[in-house]
Protein backbone atom coordinates (compact mmCIF):
# COMPACT_ATOMS: atom_id res chain seq x y z
CA UNK A 1 0.00 0.00 0.00
CA UNK A 2 1.13 3.30 -0.50
CA UNK A 3 3.13 5.47 1.90
CA UNK A 4 2.98 9.18 1.64
CA UNK A 5 4.93 11.63 3.82
CA UNK A 6 2.95 15.08 4.20
CA UNK A 7 4.58 18.40 5.48
CA UNK A 8 2.57 20.63 7.66
CA UNK A 9 2.76 23.84 6.15
CA UNK A 10 1.38 25.42 9.66
CA UNK A 11 4.38 23.70 11.88
CA UNK A 12 6.61 22.06 9.63
CA UNK A 13 5.84 18.37 11.04
CA UNK A 14 6.04 15.41 8.72
CA UNK A 15 3.45 12.88 9.17
CA UNK A 16 3.46 9.45 6.95
CA UNK A 17 -0.10 8.82 6.06
CA UNK A 18 -1.01 5.43 4.03
CA UNK A 19 -3.34 6.80 1.34
CA UNK A 20 -5.91 4.55 -0.05
CA UNK A 21 -7.67 7.12 -2.03
CA UNK A 22 -6.24 10.41 -4.28
CA UNK A 23 -8.94 11.85 -2.24
CA UNK A 24 -7.76 10.56 0.97
CA UNK A 25 -7.98 13.22 3.77
CA UNK A 26 -5.05 14.05 6.15
CA UNK A 27 -4.48 16.42 9.04
CA UNK A 28 -1.27 16.96 10.64
CA UNK A 29 -0.61 14.67 13.63
CA UNK A 30 1.50 17.48 15.43
CA UNK A 31 -1.41 20.52 15.15
CA UNK A 32 -4.34 19.16 12.85
CA UNK A 33 -3.80 21.14 10.25
CA UNK A 34 -5.15 20.22 7.13
CA UNK A 35 -2.62 22.06 5.21
CA UNK A 36 -0.41 19.65 4.20
CA UNK A 37 2.07 19.23 1.38
CA UNK A 38 2.80 16.03 -0.29
CA UNK A 39 6.52 14.98 -0.49
CA UNK A 40 8.00 13.01 -3.35
CA UNK A 41 8.83 9.37 -0.81
CA UNK A 42 10.91 7.04 -3.13
CA UNK A 43 12.05 5.16 -0.19
CA UNK A 44 8.57 3.77 1.13
CA UNK A 45 7.16 2.94 -1.51
CA UNK A 46 8.07 -1.08 -2.53
CA UNK A 47 9.60 -1.21 -5.95
CA UNK A 48 7.01 -3.98 -7.63
CA UNK A 49 7.30 -2.32 -11.16
CA UNK A 50 10.23 -0.16 -10.94
CA UNK A 51 13.54 -0.96 -13.22
CA UNK A 52 16.42 -2.08 -12.43
CA UNK A 53 19.67 -4.42 -12.61
CA UNK A 54 17.30 -8.33 -12.37
CA UNK A 55 19.77 -10.96 -12.64
CA UNK A 56 17.76 -13.69 -14.30
CA UNK A 57 18.54 -16.84 -11.41
CA UNK A 58 15.96 -18.79 -12.68
CA UNK A 59 19.12 -21.55 -13.34
CA UNK A 60 22.81 -21.31 -12.73
CA UNK A 61 24.04 -17.49 -11.99
CA UNK A 62 27.03 -18.36 -14.47
CA UNK A 63 25.13 -19.79 -17.03
CA UNK A 64 25.19 -23.40 -16.18
CA UNK A 65 22.17 -24.64 -14.47
CA UNK A 66 23.05 -26.35 -10.64
CA UNK A 67 26.68 -24.53 -10.84
CA UNK A 68 25.58 -22.51 -7.92
CA UNK A 69 24.99 -23.57 -4.49
CA UNK A 70 23.45 -19.76 -3.88
CA UNK A 71 22.23 -17.44 -6.37
CA UNK A 72 24.32 -15.18 -6.91
CA UNK A 73 26.95 -16.61 -5.33
CA UNK A 74 30.07 -16.84 -7.55
CA UNK A 75 29.23 -14.08 -9.65
CA UNK A 76 29.38 -11.40 -6.46
CA UNK A 77 32.98 -10.98 -7.34
ZN1 LIG B 1 1.24 20.87 11.89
Amino acid sequence: MPIYEYKCEDCGAVSEFIVFSADEEVACRSCSSPKLTKLMSAHNTPSSSGPGPMPNFGGGCCGTPGSCGSPGGCCAG
